[in-house]
């Protein structure tokens, strides 16, 4: 059946807040396409849990180049959904992709070389059907590369109208200083930084948002329900279809290991009317430094769940308090 988009889809609660400086504003919930949108997931489920995202009024995907499985297949099924359902919107929607982990063999396939950067962002507007991303990201710091060089590649995406805004993924708080020196001078600052972040990963806070927020540029943060460590999904037991027990990238070891930890939060989620999936979400979003939560969900269900963190209350001290000391060392 062909989509139309919600006419309602603004008149919810969705805040857009502005990334860092810039004129660009950001749902506070985004949705990521790395797990559940490769050829190992059904497309009809990839295409329902978008167009749901849309009409709650998530105006950003975020993809890479090697989403999904194999690699590109995200950007691929992406590519088909959104020729066929999304295509009309366009300008509504903030589309990312990244260069920089391993995407094909031999040495120009990952890292931060002028060589692969600009060559993996042609692929991925070939594959997702686009003639430009919104946003272009290096999605590792490469140590044996410049610096000059990879954000020079950035820079040459903006210039050549291949991608909109430039950003960077998985820097340091030292390393991002220096890129965004770069980009400034080169004239196309960074639009912002995506970092891994979550109630039991608070790297960002030292240091890094500090930064952030000198340079004028957003945070958009990765994994905030810690691949679902921080849901109820392993409260019971591993279910058979769960990242635990499906992808490398989630044990069931760990899933079992944080049990007791998120039985304690979900404790606190209840007490604010909350599951504790919204609750880590409204917990990333407590700082406003903080642009957009990126979740990743592989039901509706999920992504229905998650977007109403944002009418979430606030967190009173004793909370933040307790969540400390549940997950403290
Ligand atoms: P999350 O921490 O949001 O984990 C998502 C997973 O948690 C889902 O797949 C699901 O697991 C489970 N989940 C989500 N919502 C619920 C819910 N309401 N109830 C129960 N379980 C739930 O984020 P991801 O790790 O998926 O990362 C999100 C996005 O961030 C990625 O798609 C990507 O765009 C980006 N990212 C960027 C990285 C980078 O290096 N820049 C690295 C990693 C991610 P299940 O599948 O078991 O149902």
């Amino acid at each position: 059946m062909s989509y139309r988009a919600d006419e309602g889809r603004y008149e919810d609660r969705m805040p857009y807040n502005r990334t860092g400086r810039s004129g660009l504003k950001l749902p506070a919930v985004s949705l990521g396409l790395w797990q559940n949108f490769g050829d190992n997931r059904p497309l009809e489920n990839s295409r329902a849990i978008l167009r749901r995202a849309f009409d709650l009024g998530v105006t950003h995907f975020d993809l890479a180049n090697n989403y999904g499985v194999p690699y590109g297949s995200a950007e691929r099924n992406f590519g088909v959904i959104f020729a066929q359902d999304f295509a009309p919107y366009r300008d509504e929607l903030v589309i990312s992709t990244k260069a920089g982990y391993d995407m094909w063999p031999g040495p120009y396939g990952e890292w931060g070389s002028r060589k692969y950067v600009l060559a993996s962002l042609d692929q991925s507007l070939k594959r997702m059907g686009l003639d430009y991303v919104d946003v272009f990201y290096s999605h590792r710091p490469d140590r044996e590369t410049p610096f000059e060089e990879t954000m020079g590649a950035l820079d040459h995406a903006v210039r050549s109208g291949k991608a909109l805004y430039a950003a960077i993924s998985n820097y340091t708080a030292e390393q991002t200083v220096v890129a965004a020196r770069i980009m400034r001078e080169l004239g196309t600052p960074l639009l912002i930084h995506q970092p891994s972040y979550s109630m039991i990963n608070r790297w960002i806070e030292d240091g890094l948002l500090e930064v952030l927020e000198e340079a004028g540029m957003g945070c958009i943060v990765y994994s905030p329900l810690a691949q679902g460590l921080l849901t109820d999904r392993y409260l019971r037991d591993v279910p058979a279809d769960s990242r635990a027990a499906t992808s490398r990238f989630l044990s069931a070891e760990r899933a079992e290991d944080s049990r007791k930890l998120a039985a304690d939060l979900d404790a606190v989620a209840g007490r604010r009317g909350q599951s504790l999936a919204q609750m880590a979400l409204s917990w990333a979003l407590r700082d406003p430094r903080v642009t957009s939560v990126l979740i990743g969900a592989s039901s509706v269900k999920q992504l229905e769940d998650n977007v109403a963190c944002v009418s979430g209350p606030e967190f009173t001290e004793a909370e933040l308090a307790e969540i400390d000391r549940i997950t403290g060392p």
